[in-house]
């Protein structure tokens, strides 16, 4: 799995849409890559948040915002 696989599964695994087969591949770089470790742990805080509040939308910016943040960590890092 690589940062950008892991990105694109980010919201079905907020949601806990996946097989646990993928799900153990997810772990499995999130040990790899504290990065990613810390954004799934910053996003799923985030979705919390917006939850308790009945707000069940990420704005899109939040989004974006995130996934531009951890892609340049990961080039910088793996460069
Ligand atoms: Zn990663």
């Amino acid at each position: 799995m690589t940062c950008r696989e892991f990105l694109a599964l980010l919201d079905d695994l907020i949601d806990e849409n996946l097989t646990a087969e993928t799900r153990a591949e997810i772990e499995q770089h999130l040990h790899k890559c504290g990065h990613c470790e810390v954004i799934f742990n910053t996003t799923r805080k985030t979705i919390e948040i917006y939850r308790s509040h009945e707000l069940y939308e990420l704005p899109p910016a939040v989004n974006e915002r995130l996934h531009a943040a951890i892609m340049a960590r990961c080039k910088a890092k793996h460069s």
